[in-house]
């Protein structure tokens, strides 16, 4: 038996259509170590990072766009441009290399329902991932 972590505890709980932290995150509502922001998209240091570097990329207006699964065909330019800010982010932070994450429902263990890629990087990382 292991105990489930946090953020997996979090993600059998939380729904799609809920007003989520990173909304609040982009209307400045809560604060965040800001690392890249532009028209679409907002990056910030994880507040609870699992690796030196841990940077979450998003969609400043989530549209719908509560996890990956639910993406839609006129998204496709938004998700490149996100995984491009991730890519930037990560070259720039990692310059040894770093993983993009994006987790994807319950058995992804999503715990927030706004899409975001996961920078993390600043140490060799382990694979496969748990
Ligand atoms: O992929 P998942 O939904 O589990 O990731 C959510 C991430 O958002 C976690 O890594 C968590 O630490 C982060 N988070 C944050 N700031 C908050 C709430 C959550 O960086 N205020």
């Amino acid at each position: 038996f292991r105990a489930m972590s946090d953020e997996q505890a979090k993600a059998q709980t939380a729904t799609p259509e809920e007003d989520t932290i990173f909304d609040k995150i982009v209307r400045g509502d809560i604060p965040c170590k800001e690392v890249y922001s532009d028209d679409r998209v907002l990056a910030f240091h994880d507040v609870n990072p699992t690796a030196p570097v841990h940077i979450i990329v998003i969609p400043k207006n989530r549209d719908g766009l509560s996890q990956l699964s639910k993406a839609r065909e006129d998204q496709k330019d938004l998700l490149g441009h996100l995984m491009y800010v991730a890519q930037q982010v990560g070259a720039k932070e990692c310059p040894g290399g770093f993983r993009v994450v994006i987790n994807d429902g319950k058995d992804g263990a999503q715990s927030v329902y706004h899409l975001h890629l996961h920078v993390i990087g600043g140490r060799p990382m382990k694979w496969p991932p748990g």
